[in-house]
């Protein structure tokens, strides 16, 4: 499938539920650094400028992944890194493969920056085979994978970066819940750039700050076409702080999360439904018709992200996993609807 090649404007999914698990962010909140820094943060360093390129904030951040700070670009969210790295490494007309279904906001992006987009069956039995029939100048994979939680296997992710003739993205978005980075496959190999995020495992989605680690060359271009002074200095601190003292916290909401999914589920499967099997700290749920049970649960109180016509699933729901006391509400309002 092609995709048209006309960036619209995103639709926000409907706020303001009482439980809102419709968007994989941590519910257990924010780290303790955060909001301690930012009580005692004067507002008049507001009027300063941060640095450029968020130098020490790359720093810290190449510091926890064991790299270089030139193998870093950090963004306004992961979502401002894609971004960037799609109008640094392709032209208009060029083609960006993904596996499909994947994160939807690639596509938009990839329309702003008139990039074909050519969808690849995830279950499809020759997956390199047909990425390269598609010539890309861009690879995007996912791993685990929105909406559908599951991961690439590390082998088929190695074969693809070694077949690209392009760049291949791997975003590991959700990579704290579950399989194998594929940071080990940096070394000797400059097409592969690694996107992560502080929205998810570590509670930090308001701020907006994301990243890229990759080979400095590439790196390079990709800060060259982000842009200065993305990052603010308030985002940057945060960060700062909540790596140097608060990654036990993320562990063990991490350690909670995956604990739950578990549980949330066999809950679904007890309800007749067959969830599929996630890594992520959300779980993708078959149903007949999302949008009528969507609907059902927001009368309830309780948004989750309905997904209409899935390629090779069809309808379903992508349902975030907090504290087991608000899974088990969605578990009782699922189970009414269902009877
Ligand atoms: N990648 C994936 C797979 C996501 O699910 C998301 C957020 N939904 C992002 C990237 C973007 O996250 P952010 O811009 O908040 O870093």
């Amino acid at each position: 499938m092609t995709s048209v090649l006309k960036a619209d404007r995103y639709v926000e999914s409907p706020r303001g539920s009482a439980i809102d698990l419709s968007d994989n962010t941590n519910l257990w909140g924010s780290p303790p650094s955060a909001a301690a820094l930012l009580a005692s943060s004067e507002a008049g360093a507001l009027s300063r400028y941060p640095s450029a390129y968020s130098d020490e904030l790359k720093a810290a951040i190449a510091s926890v992944n064991g790299v270089d700070p030139s193998m870093i670009v950090v963004g306004c969210g992961s979502d401002d890194v894609i971004d960037s790295i799609l109008r640094a490494t392709a032209e208009p007309g060029d083609v960006l493969a993904q596996l499909s279904p994947t994160f939807s906001m690639v596509r938009s992006f990839a329309a702003c920056s008139r990039l074909e987009v050519r969808d690849i069956p995830r279950d499809s039995s020759n997956v390199i085979a047909e990425i390269r029939e598609t010539n890309p100048a861009i690879v995007y994979l996912c791993s685990p994978n929105n909406p559908t939680g599951d991961l690439i296997a590390a082998e088929m992710i190695q074969q693809i970066v070694d077949d690209a003739t392009g760049v291949v993205i791997v975003d590991e978005a959700y990579i704290d819940f579950g399989g194998t980075s594929a940071l080990g496959l940096l070394r000797g190999r400059s097409n592969l750039l690694i996107t992560r995020t502080f929205s998810k495992a570590y509670g930090l989605a308001g701020l907006r700050v994301g990243y890229a680690v990759g080979d400095p060359a590439l790196i390079e271009r990709v800060e060259a076409a982000r842009g200065p002074y993305k990052v603010t200095m308030t985002a940057e601190r945060v960060v700062m702080q909540v790596l140097q003292n608060d990654r036990s916290w993320v562990a063990d909401k991490v350690t909670k999360a995956i604990t739950n999914r578990r549980r949330f589920s066999e809950a679904l499967i007890d309800l007749g439904l067959r969830p599929i099997q996630s890594e992520a700290n959300f779980v993708l749920v078959p149903v007949e018709n999302s949008a009528l049970m969507s609907d059902e649960l927001r009368s309830r109180g309780i948004s989750v992200r309905s997904f209409c016509g899935l390629q090779g699933i069809g309808d379903a729901l992508r349902i975030t996993v907090g504290p087991w006391e608000t899974m088990a509400l969605c578990i009782a309002a699922l189970e009414e609807i269902v009877s």
